[in-house]
Formats: C-alpha cells, structure tokens, sequence
C-alpha cells in the first residue's frame, strides 16, 4: 500500500484532484468527510457529543449543528478537548479500517486541507501538493464559490503560503490551467504511485 497526503491551499483544485485520482482507482480517505460521518444521526458519536453538549446542539431535524457546536468549542478549549476526545479517536478507527480494506497494492490517497500548516508530512509516503497563483484561488472562489473576494482573500491568507507548502511537496501538481491539462497532470501522477504501490 502506498500513503500519499494530498494537500492544496482553498481553491486550488485539491477536490478536483482526489476526484480524478478516485477515477483513476485510488481509495480516497477524506478526513473532514469521515469526521462529519462519525456523528451521523443514530451513530454512537452523536450520542456521546449530544452526552457531553447537551441536546441544545441538534437541529430540528436530529442532526447535529455543526455551526453550534463550532461557536461553543471556539471560545473554549477545554470544551474543544472534550469534542476532539469524542471525535478524534472515532475518526482515527474509520481511517485504520479503510486502509485495511485497501489491497496491498492499493494507492491510499489521504485528503489533508491543513496537512502543512499541522506540520504532518512524515505520516505518508509521498506528499502531493496542488497548485494555483493566489489569482487564480481567488477566481475560483468568488465565481465558483461564491465567495466575496475579501473572504476568499482572507481564507487564502489564514492557510500557509505556497512556498510552505510546495518545501513538503514529493509531487505538485500546477493546476493553474483547465481542466484537460488537470487530467493530464493527474494521469501522469497516477502512473507514478501506481507503479510505486506495486
Ligand atoms: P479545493 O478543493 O482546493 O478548495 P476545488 O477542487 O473545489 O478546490 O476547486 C475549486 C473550484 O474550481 C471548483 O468549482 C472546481 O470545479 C474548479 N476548478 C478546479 N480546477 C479547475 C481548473 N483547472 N479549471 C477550471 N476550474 C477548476
């Protein structure tokens, strides 16, 4: 099995390249999705954060409210250890069995956002990073995303730098042109990690 952390500042096409790779036959281990599968409704995560918050943090609709929970743990850190201490270890048993499921030739492509700034490169084999100039994020953003230019500016500043970031590249992938030249840069990856999982 090959351990690949792929990492890409906001709007550089990170998803867009976990996509491709999904395509392409990578397993993909996308940590924000599992953590927001761990405290689906009717699973033991969400019993024990609704134990630990109180039923205040569930919608209407019993899931949970995830823009509550965040201004509680935000202003406190204790509250935030107890979260993690719910989550983390719950996140980190869904990671370990996906990756026993994986082949022994699989590529397991993990989706970091803040693999750089977390400073957690040596947990995978190869680091890919994705690319874009800050023009080009911004772009993105405000007309894919609708975000403001002015949010997507600070979002973008809030992140590590591009230089940062490439310093821990094994593979960057420039996406600063379209889609096409995505997927070629995507094939050729792929056909490194798959040969070096083999
Ligand atoms: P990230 O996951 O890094 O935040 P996404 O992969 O979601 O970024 O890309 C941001 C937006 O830009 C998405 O709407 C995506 O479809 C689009 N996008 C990504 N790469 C390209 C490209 N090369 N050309 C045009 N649009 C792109």
């Amino acid at each position: 099995m090959l351990k690949v952390g792929l990492t890409g500042g906001i709007g550089s096409g990170k998803s867009a390249v976990s996509a491709l790779l999904r395509e392409r036959g990578a397993v993909i281990v996308d940590a924000d999705g599992i953590a927001r599968e761990v405290v689906e409704p009717g699973t033991p995560g969400l019993a024990a954060v609704v134990a630990e918050f109180g039923d205040g943090v569930l919608l209407p609709d019993g899931t949970l409210d995830r823009e509550r929970v965040g201004r509680i743990v935000f202003a406190d850190r204790d509250r935030l250890a107890a979260l993690n201490a719910i989550v983390h270890p719950l996140v980190g048993a869904r990671m370990r069995e996906l990756e026993e499921a994986a082949a022994p030739d699989a590529v397991v492509v993990h989706d970091v956002p803040l693999l750089t700034e977390n400073g957690l490169a040596a947990m995978y084999d190869l680091v890919v990073v994705v690319d874009a100039p800050v023009e080009t994020q911004l772009d993105r953003l405000t007309s894919r995303r609708g975000m403001t230019e002015e949010d997507a500016r600070a979002r973008i500043a809030n992140q590590a730098s591009r230089e940062d970031r490439r310093a821990i590249a094994d593979h960057v992938i420039d996406n600063s042109g379209s889609l096409d030249d995505l997927k070629a840069r995507v094939d050729a990856l792929w056909e490194d990690l798959a040969r070096r999982a083999a």
